[in-house]
């Protein structure tokens, strides 16, 4: 394998302090010809992702010192990384604060390793940088105005400051303002069809794209949820 072969490979940060599992996670990944480093605890994990910038980090929750929550957060700062969160138990309030902190996806343990290289793998079909947009007139819903072109939307003359995941869902809804999109269809469209993860993933960012829009959740005024549907724009200006 030549120099430029390896550094055109995918990079991920297997961050897990059981050393046996990070070896074993990070073997698989080199299977798939995915370059892995090993981080054991959440500071040497901040530490090597601003060093190697990696596409994908797979986030244990429980570390000693700073726990896979906090690295998260502090990851979310300065990367756009892929990130999976490793956790011991099924419990509902991990994964929605995992998801709430920026993790897009999560396994419990025990897990398939094969399966989770098979979620990174699907991840890494679709770059995280924006796509170029088709363009189109600006979409105006109230005071909300959307630049599919600029990739921009404004609340009441203001720039909203959203994520390219926040933007997607918003110019996925206002594509088509009268239709109900399920939450299967917003994975599909934003995500990419070969997406695994959980569905509720979907929830939590509406709700940060809600929040930065300004709507609030009770009485909301642009993203309308549709009880045992989905969501949709709501009415244009
Ligand atoms: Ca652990």
């Amino acid at each position: 394998m030549s120099e430029t072969d390896l550094a055109a490979r995918p990079r991920a940060l297997v961050v897990e302090d059981e050393e046996h599992l990070a070896r074993l996670v990070a073997d698989y990944l080199a299977r798939d010809q995915i370059t892995a480093e090993i981080a054991a605890d959440g500071q040497r994990a901040l530490e090597l992702a601003r060093a190697s910038a990696p596409d994908v980090v797979i986030l244990d929750l429980m570390l000693p010192g700073i726990d896979g929550i906090e690295v998260c957060r502090r990851l979310r700062t300065f990367s756009d990384a892929y990130v999976i969160m490793l956790t011991a138990r099924a419990e509902e309030t991990d994964k929605l604060v995992g998801l709430a902190v920026g993790a897009d996806d999560y396994m419990v343990k025990p897990f398939s390793p094969r399966e989770l290289t098979a979620r990174i793998r699907a991840m890494l079909r679709r770059p995280r940088s924006p796509q170029p947009g088709d363009g189109g007139p600006v979409r105006r819903f109230g005071d909300l105005e959307i630049d599919p072109a600029a990739r921009e939307a404004v609340v009441a003359g203001a720039r909203a400051d959203l994520t390219k995941l926040e933007f997607d869902l918003l110019e996925a809804l206002s594509s088509r303002p009268r239709a109900v999109f399920t939450r299967r269809q917003l994975v599909d469209r934003v995500w990419g069809q070969d997406w695994f993860g959980d569905e509720h993933i979907v929830d939590v960012h509406i709700m940060r794209l809600r929040r930065k829009l300004g709507d609030d959740a009770g009485c909301p005024r642009y993203v309308l949820a549709v009880r045992g549907v989905g969501y949709r724009m709501g009415p244009g200006a």
